[in-house]
């Protein structure tokens, strides 16, 4: 097997990283206009300004204001005074022996965060971050033990497949068709963080990523998976319409108090209520159940047979994640028998149960491994405490 391989990308951190002009990158449509008319822009001209801006930014992916070539020059310079392009910067990038990558990019503050690229035949994936650290403490979660440090900007979190985006060459070219085949054809908000605690930054993000006339990644192809935050639940069908995974991993309240702190807030009954409504609210097909297999905690027959009479009557898929193990986990991953027994009731019972395939994992890239490396702060066990409490 190859070696994966680490490049070192940022050296020289760019000087305007902290600069306090207005970024770009990051405003929805309506923001980006309501920018351009405040400094001056005149309103008659300001839908067809944003458009024009819109474009370049999220379908041509360029980087500077002078590239932009269907504004006068004038118009130009104004905006290069105005306002700035920018994006999270890569530190390093390190590529798997299985071709996932992972990038830890440097945000403003100088926190970190990951974001990895899952290619597979026929579709790509990126796995994005929607905070820096957590507040939540699943127990077999790396990212759990890391304090938050803050929520991620929607500039922070859009720009995260835009420097996919470059680093991919995945851009269009001007004069050439728009190409067919994607490299990444799906988002999935399953990196560091909860997305519905900072759901509005998330939904802008996710707004320009849907937006037909740059990224345009159907609203079908960004799942976001959450933890339970049952009260906006019904607010993520409402406002981005995207496809719902839920980090489920238990059957009884008990265990999943356990695993999944924020259970002793929203139970499993009121998580499900909230589930139930989510295809017709959202008018989308399945919801994903995730559900890590912990050994002798979580994978026995009877737990197989429970989950499925719990979901009963949700459309569902059942994704079974091999328990990804880091340095310190207080738990270990099911023998694969023990997993294969498991898939086999669910799938017995009428249900999709893929096992996810555990990607770069010599790379440390796969679900619930992702830890920045500066953040060091750990969770004191008095904080998890009282946040397990509080929730
Ligand atoms: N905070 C969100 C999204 C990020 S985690 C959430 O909890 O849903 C993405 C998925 O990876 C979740 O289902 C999470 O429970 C799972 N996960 C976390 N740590 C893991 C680990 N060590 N091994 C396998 N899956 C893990
Ligand atoms: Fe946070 Fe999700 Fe990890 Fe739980 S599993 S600690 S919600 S990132």
């Amino acid at each position: 097997m190859t070696a994966p391989i680490t490049q070192d990308v940022l050296t020289i951190p760019r000087k305007d990283i902290e600069s306090e002009t207005p970024n770009l990158i990051g405003m929805t449509r309506p923001q980006l206009r309501a920018a351009l008319i405040a400094h001056g822009t005149p309103e008659k001209q300001a839908k067809m300004r944003e458009g024009q801006i819109w474009q370049w930014l999220y379908h041509w992916g360029v980087r500077e204001f002078t590239a932009m070539t269907n504004l006068s020059k004038d118009y130009r310079a104004f905006l290069d005074r105005t306002f700035q392009i920018q994006l999270p910067e890569i530190v390093t990038k390190q590529v798997s022996a299985d071709g996932t990558r992972k990038y830890l990019l440097r945000i403003n503050g100088g926190h970190e965060v990951e974001t990895v690229y899952i290619p597979e035949e026929g579709r790509g994936t990126l796995c994005i971050s929607s905070q820096v650290g957590c507040t939540l403490t699943c127990s077999f979660c790396h990212t759990g033990t890391q304090k938050l440090v803050r929520n991620l900007t929607a500039a922070e979190i859009v720009g995260q497949v835009l420097v996919a985006r470059d680093d991919l060459q995945e851009w269009s070219i001007p004069g050439e068709a728009r190409r067919e085949e994607r490299l990444i054809s799906n988002v999935v908000l399953m990196g560091m963080g909860e997305p519905l605690y900072n759901f509005d930054n998330v939904r802008d993000a996710m707004k320009i990523v849907m937006d037909g006339e740059g990224i345009a990644l159907s609203r079908r192809r960004i799942t976001l998976s959450t933890s339970g935050v049952v009260p906006e639940i019904a607010r993520t069908a409402d406002e981005i319409g995207c496809l719902l995974a839920i980090s489920f991993h238990a059957t009884t309240d008990e265990v999943r108090d356990r695993l999944v702190p924020i259970n002793k807030k929203w139970n499993l009954e009121t998580l499900l209520g909230a589930l139930r409504d989510y295809p017709r609210l959202s008018n989308s097909e399945r919801i994903t159940f995730e559900y890590v297999m912990l050994k002798d905690v979580n994978d026995s027959d009877e737990d197989a047979r429970r989950l499925v009479r719990l979901i009963k009557g949700i459309p569902a898929k059942i994704n079974l994640i091999p328990f990804n193990e880091w340095p310190g986990a207080p738990y270990q991953r099911s023998d694969w028998e023990r997993i294969e027994a498991f898939a086999d009731i669910i799938f017995k019972a009428g249900y999709a149960s893929p096992i996810r395939t555990p990607r770069g994992e010599d790379i440390m890239a796969a679900c619930g491994q992702l830890k920045s490396a500066t953040e060091r702060g750990r969770k004191s066990s008095a904080q998890i405490a009282a946040e397990t409490a509080g929730h």
